[in-house]
Order: C-alpha cells, then sequence, then structure tokens
C-alpha cells in the first residue's frame, strides 16, 4: 500500500557523519581526533577497524552526491570534521580542510541538494580532548570559535545547521562509560560532559546567528523508555534513566532547566546563567530515533549488560532487558515504528513549545547486499507512525535517512551496514540497495 501524502515542502533527506565516512584522516593537514586516538587502542573497536579509509568520501564526494542527485533528495546532513578545519581544535585555520567542505557544499547545490551542517559528531580534536575535551569549560569556547569560522566560509549555501549530534551518547558512552572515543569510565562524574556540550551548543547557536548563518538546530537523541515492570523499583529506575537520556538535553534547550535539582546542582559553572545561552531558541529541534529502550532495576547478577558488544561497567543504577515480541535488525534492535509516534508525542506533552521538527536521523542495519527488503519494511512503518504524529498535529517537516552509504559504525566497525547505498569495504565500490529505489520512488511520488 503507497504511503499517505506527506505535507507539501516536506523534506526528504540523507544522513551522514565524518568520521564514519570520510577516510583521509591524515590527508591535507587534518589534525588528529579522540576516533583516530581511541581506534588505535587494541579491544576497542570490533575487528580493530578504523576510520582511516572508510568509504573515502573524501576523494569520493563527487561519486557520492551524484548518488543522492538519482535519489532525488531535497537534503544532505553531513558534519564537519573540527580536526580537518582546525587542527589543534582552535587558532590557526587549515584552509585545505576548509575548502574540501566548500567544494562539497558547492556540488551539492549544482545538484540542487540542499546542504544541513552538523559541526560536531563526536570527532573531538585530539588536543582540545588533551586539554580536558568536554569536562573543560574552556572546550565550549573553543567550539563555538570553530563554529564561525564555518559560518563565515558556508553561511551563503548552507540551509540548515545543527552545532551538535546526541550529545547523549558521547556523555554515556565517551566519557560515563567508554565505549566510544575518548573511552573515559568516570560514571555519573561524566555529567560536566553534558552541561559544556550543551553551553557549547548555545554558544554556537550565538556565534552561527552572528555570523549570519539561519535555521539553526540540534540533533538530539530520543528512545521512549519502557519500565519493564509495574513494580517501583523498575518504575524508579526507568525515570532515572528517562531523565539521563532524553531529558537531560532536552530541557536544557527547549525550556531552559535541568530536569531535576539534583542534575542542576551536578553540574558545573553558574549554571543560572549558562540555561539562559542553552535555550537559546532555535527554529527547528532535531530527533534521531532508532529503537526504545526496556528498564529494569539493576539486577544482582554477575553477568555485566552488554549494549552493541560493549559490556557496560558494574555498578549502573539499571539494566536493560530485551526488549520481546517485535522483529530485530541484524544489529539486535529491535523495529518499533510505534516507538517514533511514542517519542514525538511525548516530546510534545513534555515540551508544548517545541519548535518544528526534524526526524535528523533514522535507519537500521542489515547485512543484506543488495535486496534489502527488510530495510524498505523498516523504513514503510517508521514513515508511517510519523505520519500518523503529523495527522495528529505534531509539525515535522522533514526525515533523513541513516545513511546514505554503509559506514564505520563505531565500536562495531564495519560489522554493521545502515546504507541505502552497499560499500564494498575492499573496492569501495558502491551500489544502490533496492531500498535506495525505493526511496527514490517514494520521493518522486511525494512530489
Ligand atoms: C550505539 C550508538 C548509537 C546509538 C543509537 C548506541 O547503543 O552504541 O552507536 O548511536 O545506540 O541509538
Ligand atoms: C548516530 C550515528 C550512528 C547511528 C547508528 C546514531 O545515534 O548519530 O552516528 O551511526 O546512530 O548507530
Amino acid at each position: 500500500m503507497a504511503l499517505p501524502k506527506f505535507p507539501d515542502r516536506f523534506l526528504w533527506g540523507v544522513s551522514s557523519s565524518a568520521y564514519q565516512i570520510e577516510g583521509a584522516v591524515d590527508v591535507d593537514g587534518r589534525g588528529p581526533s579522540t576516533w583516530d586516538t581511541f581506534t588505535a587502542l587494541p579491544g576497542k573497536v570490533l575487528g580493530g577497524d578504523t576510520g582511516r579509509t572508510a568509504t573515502d568520501h573524501y576523494h569520493r564526494y563527487r561519486e557520492d552526491v551524484a548518488l543522492m542527485r538519482e535519489l532525488g533528495v531535497g537534503a544532505y546532513r553531513f558534519s564537519i570534521s573540527w580536526s580537518r578545519v582546525l587542527p589543534d581544535g582552535h587558532g590557526a585555520v587549515n584552509k585545505a580542510g576548509l575548502d574540501f567542505y566548500d567544494r562539497l557544499v558547492d556540488e551539492l547545490c549544482a545538484a540542487g541538494i540542499a546542504p544541513a551542517v552538523t559541526l560536531y559528531h563526536w570527532d573531538t580534536p585530539q588536543k582540545i580532548e588533551d586539554d580536558g575535551g568536554w569536562l573543560s569549560r574552556d572546550t565550549a569556547f573553543r567550539f563555538a570559535d570553530y563554529a564561525t569560522v564555518v559560518a563565515e566560509k558556508l553561511r551563503d549555501r548552507v540551509r540548515m545547521w545543527m552545532p551538535l549530534n546526541e550529545p547523549m551518547v558521547v556523555t554515556l558512552f565517551g566519557y560515563a562509560v567508554g565505549a566510544h572515543a575518548p573511552g573515559r569510565e568516570l560514571m555519573f562524574e561524566a555529567l560536566p560532559v553534558a552541561h559544556h556540550q550543551l553551553l557549547g551548543h548555545g554558544l554556537a547557536v550565538r556565534a552561527l546567528r552572528a555570523a549570519g548563518a539561519t535555521d539553526i538546530g540540534i540533533a538530539n537523541h530520543h528512545v521512549p523508555v519502557w519500565p519493564a515492570s509495574d513494580s517501583p523499583g523498575d518504575r524508579s529506575a526507568a525515570s532515572l534513566y528517562d531523565g539521563l537520556v532524553n531529558d537531560l538535553f532536552a530541557a536544557p534547550v527547549l525550556s531552559g532547566r535541568y530536569p531535576t535539582e539534583e542534575l542542576a546542582v551536578a553540574m558545573p559553572g553558574p549554571v543560572a546563567e549558562d540555561l539562559k545561552i542553552i535555550s537559546e531558541p532555535l527554529d527547528w529541534y532535531g530527533v534521531n530515533y532508532y529503537l526504545p529502550s526496556k528498564v529494569a532495576a539493576p539486577s544482582a547478577a554477575e553477568t555485566p549488560t552488554v549494549i552493541d558488544g560493549a559490556a557496560m561497567p558494574a555498578g549502573l543504577p539499571f539494566d536493560f532487558p530485551m526488549i520481546d515480541g517485535y522483529p530485530v535488525t541484524d544489529f539486535g534492535w529491535p523495529v518499533v515504528p510505534s516507538g517514533l509516534h511514542e517519542t514525538l508525542t511525548t516530546l510534545k506533552d513534555r515540551y508544548p513549545n517545541l519548535p518544528p521538527v526534524y526526524i535528523t536521523e533514522g535507519g537500521c542495519s542489515y547485512h543484506d547486499e543488495v535486496h534489502d527488503r527488510r530495510r524498505i519494511e523498516f523504513l514503510d512503518g517508521h514513515l508511517r507512525a510519523l505520519h500518523k504524529a503529523i495527522a495528529e498535529g505534531i509539525d515535522v517537516r522533514g526525515y533523513f535517512v541513516w545513511s546514505i552509504v554503509d559506514n564505520f559504525e563505531w565500536a562495531v566497525g564495519y560489522s554493521q551496514r545502515f546504507g541505502l547505498v552497499h560499500v564494498d569495504f575492499e573496492t569501495l565500490e558502491r551500489k544502490p540497495k533496492d531500498s535506495f529505489y525505493w526511496y527514490r520512488d517514494l520521493i518522486r511520488a511525494q512530489s
């Protein structure tokens, strides 16, 4: 059955991020990032994979833009590598690095595709990390300076801007449990990382606007959190987790407050003043949705919780039982389209002043080389759930599929494939999957 009609001017897009696709890590003066360092440590990434070559998008971007043109998307969301533009994270600009994005943006505009830029998708310049990374307040200010450099070069052609992608994942996976770069295991002492990223977001929003950029948002990660049972223990574990993964990042941005007093007092700096910067009004709000989380009180069991192949440190105040009753992707993630609808209605309930929304990421990993019927079913289901939310009155303006090409999936390397286009990581040959043609036809039928 054909999908129902989406609103006029609904934006159909695809997304990616720098470290996951670019490769060329030491080309044209790029400085090292935390992901170069992290992937070089034994045992951190499955199979010892690194982003050294990735899909070699840095050299093949013209071919990738040609694929997107064939796909017919209205926008392409990609991220800029901070250390390509500023090898030390601050100070001297690397012209060759900035020029790469200048050429990419020109190529997109020539193809009629609107560039949507993320300034930070987890790849902190190593020099910035050496000075404390997101544990340091200075990083927020350096990030805003970097935003200015990029905006001055690209503001005339970039349609949408988002300083951050998923500050939750950097806080939790990067600094609390150590499954991602920079691999710190600070548990609750990682909370300042959330505050400094949020401050960096707010300062960058102001810097972008001051430099003449418009249409600014954020790409936040959202999960419906389901208590494993009605027991008080499970419910309170779920509500704690919900606060940490969802509202810790949404409430400061959308309402200028932390979700709880405990969280507010755990944050460093002049929190009340910072919140005024953090809640600088946005033109839109981006939601990345993949799957719900089921949460229980911590069990006494000896076996550690494993999330996407990474063992969580002992002592977390929650547990993650399996979600049964749904098909799963090849990554083992349950396929729950209604979770997208639930995410949006929950957000709107909690934040009645929610600006227009874009789904800045949604997608799935399946290993099928070309005939990826399950990805088509996944996207079809999620778009129906999205349409329902729109029909019920939530103002959603666009959808970006994660991802245009198979790429480096962080801690699990090249073992997971999220692309509409298959990449052979030996030859780097691109081959559109069935879902690519399905999405192309859908975009045509909708416009
Ligand atoms: C993964 C991240 C991913 C996120 C998306 C996490 O479990 O480790 O790589 O971005 O889930 O939901
Ligand atoms: C991240 C992507 C990642 C995807 C799948 C998102 O949370 O932004 O970088 O590849 O999830 O895990």
